[in-house]
């Protein structure tokens, strides 16, 4: 028992030497005890007891200057998918907050990823959605980080899953948070098991080349502090870093797999204490060695989009060997590792006890978060993962705040919007699962084909093939897409008369008139049929033309009315 109370006081300690809040001994102690009651009888396939899953997946966290409400959810976060305690207890026990968490990692775990490329961007929006608490994800980074450092004790179809899963959601996710050395641990670790055969001869090859290299980069180490002293040019440190194995592999696969092409295999990293030394730094590398046209990158003056920050260049040393330089402050150099984390700690430095008191919970850091870095790259994410185009821009951050994800009986998410029923999810899945159904499972439970479904559901829908669809569902479906489904086979019936309406709206020419126009027809139930707009027009005053299906003319008149109330619209017309 000796053993667990060294535990415990490792956690803490190193909790209270990193986290930017006060360390609440209480409340990690009883979840550190509840842990390890609720887990006593269960083992890891290891052989270990499980405990220490809980335990090196909040020590993992714990490096995160998270709070202490992260830290003992981290160390519940197995009991509801492996014990017998229900939510219920763990709230009575340790309140909302603890519950939420822990229960929202266990929808994720749920999850299982299949390597499939767009339900691998729809996994990641999940994460991303029920991270309504960023903390969710914290622990649920912390709970992978330590399982692939376990998976050699699984079967091998399983290691290769958790590993693909690991490569294609987790890794990517860390790195958009800016936890960058999370990332590449993540892929470091699943490399072997993606690729076995590469990962050996790699191996081989590096050994000798790793050998020579170093002996090297030592001597131009010696002579960049010689320079720098000269010219009196203050340093934090100099140091190196060997490119990671998963990232080296990438780049070689750019450049045929030669090696002799790689030019940072080996980087020197120099830290300095401001920001105008970077730029001193760099011309003093410059001064010596002539640096390579097309090589000098300013990360500074324009980070990577997901808040990296540094200066790189390659010059040709003494030998004609092409060496790497990163140049950074310690500020620059800590965010680069630990992101979101790292913004925590700032804020708490600069607004000291009261903003603590503003701020306990992530929650609110988060809304607060609005303006930074960060908030930026998830946009910069939904440029890679949807058409980048002005309409999906202007949505910006709501495109996650406004959308629930649930679960198909194999495991597949599906994303809809916020307030879907089944009945919207089963013609999400296909129309003629929407067209015949008779009756939905959420969670094992039958429900009305109305009731509102929360991310995370299990969804299972009842057909029947002679069943046809029924004109009331039109009441209370909420997507566009199941809606028109269901019009087009409603009309195939002669079950709903047809009408068309054209819409002319003009106005001066606004970025987000698009998005306000078709969010509009949207909030109406409404499907456009066609949309007409002017591309890259230089005139102030903008027509769009606009053909929608309405069933009765009272709609068209409230549409109407509210396009004329959208800022900058100056003239709406419309008829059948
Ligand atoms: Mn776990």
């Amino acid at each position: 028992m000796s053993n667990r109370s060294e535990q415990l006081e490792t956690l803490l300690t190193r909790l209270s030497e990193t986290s930017a809040w006060p360390v609440d001994r209480d409340l990690i102690t009883r979840a550190f005890n509840f842990a390890l009651e609720a887990h006593k009888d269960q083992k890891r396939k290891s052989g270990e007891p499980y405990f220490n899953h809980l335990y090196e997946t909040a020590l993992i966290a714990a490096k995160w200057q998270v709070d202490s409400v992260t830290i003992a959810a981290a160390l519940l976060h197995d009991v509801l998918e492996d014990t017998s305690v229900t939510e219920a207890e763990l709230s009575k026990e340790f309140g909302k907050d603890i519950a939420f968490l822990v229960n929202g990692v266990t929808k994720i775990s749920r999850l299982k990823y299949r390597g499939n490329q767009a339900q691998a961007e729809t996994l990641k929006k999940m994460i991303l959605a029920l991270s309504q608490d960023i903390r969710v994800v914290f622990i649920k980074l912390a709970d992978r980080t330590h399982n692939m450092s376990t998976l050699e004790h699984l079967a091998p179809d399983k290691q290769k899953r958790i590993a693909l899963e690991t490569t294609e959601i987790y890794a990517p996710l860390a790195y958009r948070m800016g936890l960058g050395t999370v990332s590449g641990d993540l892929e470091d670790a699943a490399f072997p098991y993606l690729h076995p055969e590469v990962y050996k001869s790699l191996q081989e090859t590096l050994k000798d080349h790793l050998a020579k290299g170093e002996e090297y980069i030592k001597k131009v180490e010696k002579e960049v502090t010689e320079a720098l002293a000269n010219q009196k040019i203050k340093i934090v440190r100099i140091d190196h870093r060997v490119k990671r194995i998963s990232s080296l592999y990438k780049k070689l696969r750019r450049y045929d797999m030669n090696l002799e092409r790689i030019h940072d295999l080996i980087a020197l990293r120099i830290i300095v204490e401001k920001v105008e030394d970077c730029y001193a730094v760099l011309g003093v590398i410059h001064s010596i060695w002539p640096p390579m046209p097309g090589h000098i990158k300013d990360y500074i003056a324009l980070p990577k989009p997901n808040g990296y920050r540094s200066l790189h260049t390659t010059v040709i040393s003494s030998n004609g060997q092409p060496t790497e330089f990163q140049i950074r402050t310690e500020e620059m150099h800590y965010e680069n590792e630990y992101g979101i984390a790292a913004y925590w700690a700032y804020q708490e430095a600069k607004g000291g006890q009261k903003y603590l008191e503003e701020q306990s919970h992530a929650r609110s850091v988060l809304a607060n978060a609005r303006q930074t870095a960060w908030i930026t790259q998830l946009q910069n994410w939904q440029h890679d993962i949807e058409d980048p185009d002005e309409f999906i821009a202007a949505l910006k951050i709501d495109l996650f705040k406004d959308r629930i994800f649930v679960i198909t009986p194999k495991g597949e998410a599906v994303d809809l919007p916020a307030g879907a029923t089944p009945l919207d999810f089963a013609y999400a899945i296909h129309s003629d699962i929407g067209n015949h159904c008779v009756g939905a499972k959420v969670n094992s439970r039958m429900v009305q084909l109305d009731t509102e479904l929360q991310s995370g559901d299990i969804v299972e829908i009842l057909v029947q093939k002679n069943r046809k669809p029924n004109l009331a569902w039109l009441g209370f479906l909420k997507t566009r897409h199941a809606r028109a489904k269901l019009r087009s086979s409603l009309r195939e019936n002669s079950m709903l008369p047809t009408t068309n309406y054209y819409f002319s709206i003009t106005g001066l020419d606004r970025t987000a008139m698009m998005r306000d126009i078709t969010a509009a027809v949207s909030q109406q139930g409404l499907g456009i049929v066609s949309l007409e707009a002017p591309k890259n027009t230089t005139h102030a005053v903008v027509t769009i033309k606009l053909y929608v299906h309405i069933e009765s003319i009272s709609k068209a008149d409230q549409l109407a009315l509210r396009l004329r109330a959208i800022p900058s619209v100056q003239r709406v017309e419309y008829k059948r």
